[in-house]
């Protein structure tokens, strides 16, 4: 990488379905359904519809014996879909009773994430985190092992206070309840290897709601281990507030290298789109310049120059376009995920940064010549004008991929990641 980003921390790599995890493997997005998994119908959809907008894995929750009852149908269900992404099942107190009564549900999931604060108290505790182990090691599964603040062992961060209490130096608590979470992230994996998981077969996670404890306990958890990591900022909010927080936490984590799957957990609007959650990591990662998911519209804000919200509209248009158009573009062209699209609003800016992009589109500004001069990679290749802008503008786009991006071959398409 270059921008003075960090290189990737290094980490062991797993494989899940067609899906690397660590290593030097590509940073995975993640998302999580919300439908009640016992709905195997609206969760099939809901996984199906996470997976198409770019989710590389999608976690449902295992919650009830009718919610596991249904895993494998719903694994069915998307095969069937031609929908190969792989499942996480979301275990939570009565994970190992599910594992063990429902053979079928921990064969058809593809990992497990297994949360030691909610595994149970006390010698049972033990017991049933070794059988859900034991499950994971039996099917060939790789487990997260996902620690929250929300539900952190909490025999654990007892001991660890007391311990605190009584040293020469305390630490203040939040210090101290951000080792409890590394340690029983790291306890927890070094017991899972005990029993016989592979140490290259678990994601560590840590997750925090507040943005400098995130940080924080990456940079202490990253330097500690050789796990792979899942970074996500837990119940980050809603709208703006969601993904800004998300994005402040885990741009700074990933410049310096740490993260090898990542998901933003944001809080949908009353019947909004579960997929936002996809969109926004994907942007994330592509706006960093570490992967490339679908071509980036560039477009000005807008000022007193602009005549009217045409150009807002266009850019609006054509990006909605561009990320319509790239399951498909995805599957015939190599490369047109980093296409640049410019739409621009005067001629301040417009000719300037629409040279910088592949294409770019320069409307006029108040004063101008009602005139829009496009330029095709660094040259104005034609002006457009009257009611037509949009839909010429678009058909160029069009174009310009098909003659600028080279077609895949009949072996690719079939190695390509649902
Ligand atoms: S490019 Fe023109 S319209 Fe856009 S913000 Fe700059 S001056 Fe304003």
């Amino acid at each position: 990488m270059s921008y003075g980003a960090f290189p990737r921390r290094p980490s062991r790599a797993f494989r899940v379905g067609k899906i690397f995890i660590g290593g030097d493997h590509p940073i995975v997005v993640q998302s999580m359904t919300n439908t009640d998994t016992a709905d195997a119908e609206a969760t099939a959809q809901q996984v199906a519809q996470l997976a198409k907008a770019g989710s590389e894995l999608v976690r449902i929750t295992v919650n009830s014996p009718e919610a596991a009852r249904e895993v494998a149908g719903i694994r069915n269900r998307l095969d069937q879909m031609g929908c190969a992404v792989p499942l996480v099942g979301d275990f939570h107190f009565n994970g190992h009773k599910l594992l063990t009564q429902f053979p079928d549900c921990a064969e058809a999931l593809a990992k497990y994430r297994i949360n030691p604060g909610n595994v149970g108290a006390g010698k049972k505790r033990d017991e049933q985190f070794a059988i859900m182990i034991e499950t994971a090691c039996r099917y060939r599964k790789p487990v997260r092992i996902g620690v929250n603040w929300g539900s952190l062992d909490p025999a654990l961060l007892v001991r660890m206070m007391d311990e605190n209490a009584k040293s020469a130096e305390p630490k203040d608590a939040a210090a101290v309840t951000r080792e409890a979470l590394i340690v029983s992230a790291l306890d927890n994996a070094r017991r899972a290897e005990e029993l016989g998981l592979g140490g290259d077969q678990i994601v560590l996670s840590c997750k925090v709601s507040g943005v400098q404890d995130l940080i924080a306990v990456y940079r202490d958890l990253a330097a500690r281990c050789d796990y792979p990591l899942h970074l996500g900022l837990t119940e980050a909010g809603m709208g703006s507030k969601g993904i800004v927080a998300s994005t402040a936490a885990l741009a700074v984590l990933l410049q310096e290298g740490v993260g090898d799957t990542i998901r933003i957990s944001l809080t949908p609007e009353p019947n909004g789109d579960r997929t936002k959650e996809v969109i926004v990591a994907q942007e994330i990662l592509q706006t960093m310049g570490l992967r490339s998911f679908t071509p980036m519209v560039i477009a000005c804000p807008g000022c007193g120059r602009t005549t009217s919200t045409f150009f807002q509209e266009l850019a609006e248009q054509i990006q909605s376009y561009v990320r319509a158009q790239m399951p498909i573009w995805g599957e015939r062209y190599h490369g047109v995920e980093d296409m640049k699209v410019a739409v621009m609003g005067c001629v301040v800016n417009g000719p300037g940064e629409s040279k910088h992009a592949n294409i770019g589109i320069s409307l006029p500004g108040s004063g101008e010549n009602p005139v829009a001069p496009v330029y095709v990679d660094g040259r104005k290749t034609v002006t457009l004008k009257g009611d037509a802008i949009a839909a010429e503008f678009q058909a160029i786009v069009d174009d310009y991929v098909q003659s600028r991006y080279a077609a895949r071959t009949s072996e690719e398409l079939q190695d390509q990641p649902a």
